[in-house]
C-alpha cells in the first residue's frame, strides 16, 4: 500500500500566543529589561535621525522614565524617542517576530553605528504579557502631521487602536499588572530589576526621580582615555567593598566578532577560596546573565568583570551556545588576550610578576592544564619557585638543574616537595648532594605535575620523599652506609612488621653514614594512585 500526501501544517495564532508568553522567557522579571531597552532603542533612533538630518526638531531631554502606581496597579515606561504612528504600531507590534529594530538597522546601516540598537528578535515587547493583563501603548511619532494614538490589547489576538492625547514625541507603555504579578508593584522590586539589567544602558533611566544607571560604562570607552583610577573605580562599582584587583585587561575587538569588556584579576590564593563575584555578560550594555560558562574558558571564570557582545546569541539553549561558532571564537580570543597580557606583565616587571605569582599562579597553571594553546603561550612565563624561594621559568630551571640532576640514563629529574616542612629531612638530604627542590604544594599541583610530565621531554618529576635520593637521581655511584648487610636485613624486617603496609618501602641499603639510618618511602606511582583515590 502506498499513501502519499503533502501539505502545510496550520498554526492558529490564538494557540501559539499563550505559549510565547509563557515559555519565551523563563524569568518573568525580564519584561522590564525588554521594555526599557525598547525605549532606549527608540531614543537612540531619534538621535540617529537627527544626526543624519532626517529629523529637524528639538531632541530635548532623552530620558527613559519608569513609574508605578500601586493603587491603579500600573507600571509605565515612557520615552521621548521616535514614537510610532498607528500604521507603525500595526506593523511593528501586531506582527509578532517582526522587528522594527532590524528594519531600522537595515535601512540606515550605511549611515553609522548600528551597534547602538539593541532589539532584533521582534519578540521582546510581548514579554509585557507575562506580568500584565492589559497593555496600552500611547505614542506620538516624530513625523510631521501625525496624531498621537493609543493601542490596547488584553493579551488575546484582538487589539484596538483609538485616538489619544500625548504631550510631545515619544511612547508610553502602560502595563496593567495582573493579580499574580503584583510583586512588581513594589518600589524595591522594580529598583532591583532595573539595577540588575539596566545599570549600564546607554540612555539615562529615571526611577523615583533618580537616574539609576551609568550610561557610559568604561568598557565602552577607549583604553587610551582611561586611567588606573577609572578601572579601580569601575571595579568598585561592580563589586562594592571588594579587595582591589591585581590588574585588568581591556578587551576590544570588532572583527570577526564584536566584543568589548574588562576582565579583572582578583586576589585569590586557591581554588577553594573562589569568590562569589562573577563575570557579567552584556549585550549592547543590557545585562544578560552572569552564567558565562560557555562563553568564557573555564579556567578564566575565576576572573571578574564584564563582557559585552552583541554577537553572542541570546535566548537560546545552552547546547546551541556551545556549538555556536562565534562563541568558540570569543573563547579563544579571550584566552589569547589573557595569555598575552600576562606575558607583557612578565616582560615589563619581572619582580612585580614574581610578587604577584602567588595569586596569578592559580590561573596560569589551571590554564596550562586545561588549554594547550594557553600552555604554549604561558610556558615562557609560568614561574616555579624552589624551596629557597627563588623563581625560575621552565627554561631557566631546565638549565639550572641540567648538569647536576641528569641521571645515568640521561634523564633529567626535577625534585619537588609537596609539604616543605613535613619533607624537610628529604629536602636536606637532596640539598646535601647539590640537588635543587621545587615547591609544588598547591591544590592544583598534582594535576600540574602530571601535565608537565606529559609535555617535557626526557624529564621526570619526582617527589623528594618518593625514594632514597640515590634512586631518584641514579648516577650509578655507590654510597657507604652505616650498617652491615646482616644488620640491614634485621632492621628492615623489624620496620616492615611495624609499618604493615605493602605500598611503603623500607630503605636501608643506600643511606650515607651521616644521615638517617632508615628511610620509609612510598613509590611515586603508588602515591599518585592513592592521592587520586582521595580526590
Ligand atoms: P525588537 O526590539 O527585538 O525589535 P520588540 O518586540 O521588543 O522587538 O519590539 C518590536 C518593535 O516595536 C521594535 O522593533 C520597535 O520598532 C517597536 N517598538 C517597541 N517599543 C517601542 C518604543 N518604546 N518606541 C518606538 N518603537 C517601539
Ligand atoms: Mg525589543
Amino acid at each position: 500500500m502506498t499513501m502519499q500526501e503533502k501539505g502545510n501544517i496550520s498554526i492558529h495564532t490564538e494557540n501559539i500566543f499563550p505559549i510565547i508568553k509563557k515559555f519565551l522567557y523563563s524569568d518573568h522579571e525580564i519584561f522590564l529589561r525588554e521594555l526599557v531597552s525598547n525605549a532606549v532603542d527608540a531614543s537612540q533612533k531619534i538621535k540617529r535621525l537627527a544626526a543624519i538630518g532626517e529629523y529637524a526638531g528639538e531632541l530635548g531631554e532623552l530620558k527613559v522614565k519608569v513609574a508605578f502606581d500601586k493603587e491603579a496597579k500600573t507600571i509605565t515606561i515612557s520615552d521621548a524617542g521616535l514614537g510610532m504612528t498607528a500604521d507603525e504600531i500595526k506593523k511593528y507590534i501586531n506582527q509578532i517576530a517582526f522587528s522594527g529594530a532590524t528594519e531600522f538597522v537595515e535601512k540606515y546601516k550605511d549611515k553609522g553605528d548600528e551597534k547602538a540598537i539593541i532589539g532584533h528578535f521582534g519578540l521582546g515587547f510581548y514579554s509585557a504579557f507575562m506580568v500584565a493583563e492589559r497593555v496600552d501603548i500611547i505614542s506620538q511619532s516624530y513625523q510631521e502631521n501625525t496624531q498621537p494614538v493609543k493601542w490596547t490589547c488584553d493579551g488575546s489576538t484582538e487589539f484596538e487602536i483609538t485616538e489619544a492625547t500625548r504631550e510631545g514625541r515619544g511612547t508610553d507603555i502602560v502595563l496593567h499588572v495582573a493579580e499574580d504579578s503584583v510583586e512588581f508593584l513594589e518600589e524595591f522590586r522594580i529598583k532591583q530589576v532595573l539595577d540588575k539589567y539596566c545599570k549600564f544602558l546607554p540612555i539615562e533611566i529615571e526611577f523615583q526621580e533618580k537616574v539609576i544607571n551609568n550610561p557610559t560604562p568604561i568598557w565602552a570607552k577607549s583604553p587610551s582615555d582611561l586611567t588606573d583610577e577609572d578601572y579601580l573605580k569601575f571595579y568598585e562599582e561592580l563589586y562594592p567593598y571588594s579587595e582591589k584587583p591585581l590588574f585588568w585587561i581591556h578587551l576590544n575587538v570588532d572583527y570577526p566578532f564584536n566584543l568589548t569588556g574588562i576582565l579583572y584579576f582578583p586576589k585569590v590564593k586557591n581554588e577553594l577560596q573562589l569568590s562569589r563575584e562573577k563575570i557579567q555578560l552584556y549585550s549592547r550594555q543590557v545585562f544578560i546573565t552572569d552564567e558565562v560558562k560557555d562563553v568564557v574558558p573555564e579556567f578564566l571564570m575565576l576572573l571578574h568583570g564584564v563582557i559585552d557582545s552583541p554577537d553572542i546569541p541570546l535566548n537560546v539553549s545552552r547546547s546551541f551556545l556551545q556549538a555556536d561558532g562565534n562563541v568558540k571564537k570569543i573563547n579563544s580570543y579571550i584566552t589569547k588576550k589573557v595569555a598575552d597580557k600576562l606575558g607583557e606583565l612578565f616582560k615589563a616587571d619581572r619582580v612585580g610578576f614574581e610578587e604577584k605569582f602567588d595569586n596569578i599562579g592559580l590561573f596560569v597553571k589551571y590554564g596550562m592544564i586545561s588549554d594547550d594553546k594557553f600552555y604554549e603561550r604561558a610556558k615562557d612565563y609560568c614561574l616555579f619557585q624552589n624551596v629557597d624561594n627563588k623563581f625560575f621559568t621552565l627554561n631557566e630551571y631546565a638549565e639550572f638543574v641540567q648538569e647536576n640532576q641528569t641521571d645515568k640514563d640521561g634523564n633529567v629529574t626535577y625534585l619537588y616537595a609537596s609539604d616543605v616542612k613535613g619533607q624537610d629531612g628529604f629536602i636536606q638530604s637532596a640539598k646535601k648532594r647539590g640537588y635543587d627542590v621545587l615547591k609544588l604544594d598547591t591544590v592544583l599541583d598534582n594535576h600540574f605535575i602530571n601535565m608537565l610530565e606529559s609535555k617535557l621531554v626526557k624529564t621526570n618529576l619526582k617527589r623528594v620523599d618518593a625514594d632514597t635520593i640515590e634512586k631518584l637521581i641514579d648516577k650509578g655511584i655507590a654510597v657507604d652506609t652505616i650498617l652491615s648487610d646482616s644488620e640491614k636485613e634485621t632492621v628492615k624486617k623489624v620496620f616492615e612488621e611495624v609499618i604493615n603496609d605493602t605500598t611503603k618501602v623500607v630503605n636501608l641499603e643506600a643511606m650515607p653514614a651521616d644521615e638517617m639510618p632508615a628511610l620509609i618511602t612510598q613509590n611515586e606511582f603508588m602515591r599518585r594512585m592513592s592521592d587520586m583515590s582521595r580526590m
